[in-house]
């Protein structure tokens, strides 16, 4: 018997952030692709998804990759929650996004986030005084030493649990406030850069409980003059990565400005603590794009003015936002 362990993880219900939940189950069979995992079930009652009398919810898995917590054969299974007669459960974000990269999927849309996030011990960020303050910003970001960085082997080790995984992580970097970090994912199209960046954040949480340490993706972690936390969504289509791309991504923009009220519906709760305006953010009321600017909503990066064609940069998501939302959502307005 191979005794494969397949982690279902799935999004609950939990409002107004969405949390990660997983189970393990034994597949007495191999596991090669997605479609050899059963459908499963859970207590929806537990997780924000049911009513007690009639709880029961379905994980139909939708994406694997290899399990590099566990080795071996063992797999990581990110799961759609269905309803009991298999159609989308509310809580489900990501059959939207799977109709929406259908319709477009023409412009074959690519996606890069950069996920931003804050390690904890117990109720302070990783090696913060108990009292008072560190220093204040300036040294941290992308630092090296003891007294400039906290929790490098936690993000080593997610790296490279990523990497084994088969998850496409591009890049890691220490942040401007002391115990935030960041990773990339990408690019990749929509739906997969969304699987990917979730179970990559399952993995930054399972690996970092192995140091009793929490990893959290609130927007503001730390009120004040500290940096918060966000999850810049790097988009392009194939017209704007060819030649003449800039002046798409130009129009791109317009249309942004046009729904800039819908696109921050849906980037996450509690990022009007962080797009202040301040600490390389815009305003969470008006929008505003430019070259190189780290304090619009929308940056063009120099490569790409450079080039004359690439991509775009929102940074407006906040770092609790749900890829599956924010991709639909920019596919739809710049496509559409
Ligand atoms: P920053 O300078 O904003 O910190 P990063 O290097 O952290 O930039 O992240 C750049 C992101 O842009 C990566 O996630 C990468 O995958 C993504 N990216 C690069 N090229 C493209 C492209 N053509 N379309 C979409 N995303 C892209
Ligand atoms: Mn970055
Ligand atoms: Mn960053
Ligand atoms: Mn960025």
């Amino acid at each position: 018997m191979p005794n494969i362990r397949a982690e279902y993880i799935w999004i609950d219900g939990e409002k107004p952030t969405a949390k990660l939940r997983s189970k393990t189950k034994i597949i007495n069979h191999t596991v090669k692709s997605v479609e050899d995992l059963p459908e499963w079930g859970f207590d929806g009652s537990s997780t924000y998804q049911a009513e007690g009398h009639f709880s029961d919810c379905l994980l139909k898995p939708v994406y694997i990759v290899r399990d590099s917590v566990r080795g071996g054969d063992n797999v990581l299974a990110m799961c759609e929650v269905r309803n009991p007669d298999g159609s989308v459960h509310a809580s489900n974000t990501r059959a939207h996004l799977f109709e929406v990269s259908e319709k477009y999927k023409v412009h074959e849309p690519w996606f890069g986030i950069e996920q931003e996030y804050t390690f904890f011990k117990g109720a302070k960020p990783l090696g913060w005084p108990d009292n008072g303050f560190p220093a204040p910003q300036g040294g941290y970001y992308c630092g090296v030493g003891a007294d400039e960085v906290f929790g490098r082997p936690i993000v080593e080790k997610h790296m490279q649990a990523c990497l084994d995984a088969g998850i496409a992580i591009c890049g890691i970097n220490s942040e401007v406030m002391p115990a935030q970090w960041e990773f990339q994912v990408g690019p990749l199209g929509p739906l997969e850069v969304s699987d990917q960046l979730w179970l990559s954040r399952w993995l930054l949480y399972r690996i970092a409980e192995d140091f009793d340490v929490s990893a959290t993706l609130y927007p503001k972690p730390v009120k004040g003059d500290w940096n918060g936390a966000g999850a810049h969504t790097n988009f392009s289509t194939k017209a704007m990565r060819e030649p003449g791309g800039i002046e798409v991504i130009k129009t791109a923009c317009e249309k942004l400005r046009n729904a800039h009220a819908e696109h921050i519906a849906v980037y996450g709760a509690h990022n009007e603590e962080r797009l202040t305006g301040k600490h390389e953010t815009s305003s969470m009321t008006d929008f505003h794009y430019g070259i190189s600017d780290r304090g619009a909503s929308v940056r063009i990066p120099m490569v790409t003015v450079n080039e004359g064609n690439g991509y775009f940069e929102d940074r407006r998501p906040a770092a609790n936002m749900d890829p599956y939302k924010v991709c639909a959502r920019l596919i739809e307005t710049v496509c559409g």
